[in-house]
Parts: structure tokens; sequence; C-alpha cells
């Protein structure tokens, strides 16, 4: 793999095609391009506080049609994923004369894309929407498969819409920037895409681990543009999450209920990692892992840097929340789970005892 100047890969589905450009040092070429393509539009782009502070400016100079762009900026952080925040933000839309020709251009985190995407899928009944991710994680994950939303207290993403964006700019540029306990949760879905769907990555992840945590130019950029074409032809195969989609899911059934009963203290990438190792335990047990391949995945995990936690919770209080996380799915949990390096399962149920007996083999008992 060589290390990329500009990359496209496409996304198509039954409802919806988009392009996703991925580069270094691709925001100005993507603002022209923009400009030109949405000429006579008025343009909101929206970011959070951290993100504006850091490149507001930087930004601002490259907008030479400064008229008909406004930046919109909200405070940063989950908290503000809320029906306030948007309600604020549609305000400003309304008062600053935005109408149905109007663009949203996201700039900014998992967050940003959430509510901007939200934003734009209801102002005026749905208005064009970009995004421009700067997290690692929002780089490979959140910013395609075109699920926006917001939080609710009962939970998160509880309200919002599936809004596929009309094109992703991804400049890699932004992770020069980026907090690092911010880097582990963009590679643990880096390294889960390679577990379900992608043995070669598999191997190359193997190989260069250490390269791309500590985000060596060549190696991050082959990670991310391999992640994304893996979530990529995932997501075009089952933009509902129907069916195939659900393998994404992998180390997120344990790892959801890890990250709220730490009250979100453990970071979605921690929390998924270890979810990641005790659903490979999971698979192991129930006879579809070969231990040799379980073995490999914990290496590379071990690698990843994802299992450096301790928590101390009761498996009981694990499994109770996975079944009322899945209270919607009249209580019956789904789990999914990996046959070989590279290849997922979807919609298994498993028996709480060897869920127990894996949280145990992972000190969590
Ligand atoms: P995520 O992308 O992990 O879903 P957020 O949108 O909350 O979550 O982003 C995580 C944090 O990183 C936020 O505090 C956000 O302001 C900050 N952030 C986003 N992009 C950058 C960047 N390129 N450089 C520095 N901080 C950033
Ligand atoms: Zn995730």
């Amino acid at each position: 793999m060589n290390n990329p100047e500009t990359e496209i890969i496409k996304v198509s589905t039954g409802r919806s095609q988009y392009d996703i450009v991925v580069g270094r040092n691709i925001l100005q070429k993507a603002f022209e391009e923009i400009f030109q393509e949405y000429e006579g539009h008025k343009i909101a782009i929206i970011t959070d506080s951290n993100v504006e502070e850091i490149y507001g400016n930087k930004i601002l100079q490259k907008l030479d049609k400064k008229d008909r762009v406004f930046i919109l900026c909200f405070k940063a952080g989950e908290k503000s994923k809320n029906r306030k925040t948007k309600e604020e933000l549609e305000d400003r839309l309304f008062e600053l004369g935005f109408g149905r020709d109007t663009l949203i251009i996201a700039l900014g985190g998992g967050v940003t894309g959430d509510l901007a995407g939200f934003i734009a899928a209801t102002y005026m009944r749905g208005v064009p929407f970009i995004q421009i991710p700067t997290t690692l994680l929002s780089q490979v994950d959140s910013s395609i498969g075109g699920k926006v939303g917001i939080d609710h207290p009962s939970g998160k993403n509880l309200i919002g819409a599936f809004y596929p964006p009309n094109k992703v700019y991804i400049d890699l540029d932004f992770l020069d920037t980026l907090p690092n306990k911010e880097i582990v949760n963009g590679i643990a879905e880096i390294v889960k895409s390679a577990i379900i769907k992608d043995g070669k990555f598999f191997t190359y992840l193997e190989s260069n681990i250490d390269r791309v945590v500590k985000l060596e130019k060549e190696f991050i950029d082959n990670a991310i543009i391999s992640s994304l074409k893996i979530k990529a032809d995932i997501v075009q195969k089952d933009e509902k999450e129907s069916g195939l989609r659900k393998i994404l899911n992998f180390g997120h059934t344990i790892g959801h209920s890890i990250e709220i009963l730490s009250d979100f203290e453990i970071s979605h990438g921690r929390a998924v990692g270890i979810g990641m190792a005790i659903e490979t335990s999971i698979s192991e047990k129930i006879g579809i892992l070969k231990s040799e391949d379980k073995e490999r995945i914990f290496q590379l995990l071990k690698k990843s840097k994802l299992l450096d936690i301790s928590f101390k919770t009761s498996a009981d209080k694990i499994i109770k929340k996975t079944i009322l996380d899945k209270k919607t799915r009249k209580g019956v949990v789904e789990y999914s789970l990996i046959e070989g390096i590279g290849k997922a399962v979807y919609g298994i149920q498993v028996d709480d005892e060897i869920v127990k007996k894996s949280l145990a083999e992972a000190g969590l008992s």
C-alpha cells in the first residue's frame, strides 16, 4: 500500500450515492469545490467550540465569499447533542435568513456530525449536507453510513434519522491537533473493521499497529482508508441495518454496557476494546472460532493498547445492562460474533452462562 495523494471512495446504496474524498491538506480544495457546486446557496458551517478555536480563523481565511457563509458554533461535548442545542442552532439559521437553498456543513467530530446532520435532515424538510470529520473516530466511523441524531436522557442516539451526506471530505491533517485520548476511540473501530471483514488488513495491522497508533503518516493513512472501504462496503449492502450492517456492532453489545456502567468514564474505544475481547471469547466458547484465531485477536487488541483498563463491575450487572439495552427488541440480546479472522456473523443468541464465563476470564466476574 502506498501513501496516497487523494483517494475517492464511492458509496452507493439504493437511496443514496456519495463520494468520500480522503487525503492530506485537502481543505482548501474542498471549499473551492463546495463553493462551485453550491453556487448561490447559503452555507452554514456547524462546528463545536474546540474545533472553532483551533480552526475557525484558518477556515475563515479560505472563505472568500463570506457574505453567504456563516460559522455556527455550539459548546463542545456529548452533552450538547440534545434537542436544546438543535433548537438553538435552528433558531439561528432562521434568524440569519437561511431558506431552502441552504447547505449545511458539519465540521468536527461525531457529535457535530450527528447533530448537524439531524438538523440538515429536518430543516425545511431536508437540505444538502456535507461532512468534514475532524476526529479519528468520525473519520473512520460516524461520518459515513448516514446515521444522524441526538441523545435523550433515556439513552444515546435515541432520536434521529438515516440521512446520508451528499459528500464527505476527510482531511487527515486534522489528526495533528487531536488529543491523545481521542485517538483510541478511532483505533478501536479500525481494529474492529479488520477483525470482522478483512483478514489481509488484519495481518497488516499485526505487523504495523504500533506505527498506526503513533499516527505515523503512511501507516495511519493506510489504516483509515482500508477501514473506510470496509465500512463503505458494508453500508452499501445494508444501509438500514436490517442484516449485514449488524456486524459493525461486534464488541459493542458488551462494550456499550461497560460504557454506561462506568458512567462514560471509560471511553467508547476502550469499552469496545474490552467488548471485542469478551465477544471473541464468547465466539470461541460457543465453538465457532478456533482458539488460535482467538489468540491472534487478543494479541492485536493488546498491541493496540485497547485492553489497558481496570474497571470493577459484576458480570450480572453487565448482562442485565445488555438486556435493558435491547428492550426495544423484545428483550432478546443478539450478538455479532467472529467465525474466523475477517469473518463475522450476526444475530446470535448466547446463553448467560457462557457470557459469564467469558467475563470472568477477563476479570469481570
Ligand atoms: P467523537 O468524534 O469522538 O464522536 P466529539 O465530536 O465529541 O466526539 O469529539 C471529541 C473531542 O475532540 C471534542 O472535544 C472535540 O471538540 C474535539 N476535537 C474534534 N476534532 C478535533 C481536532 N481535529 N483537534 C482537536 N480537537 C478536536
Ligand atoms: Zn463504536
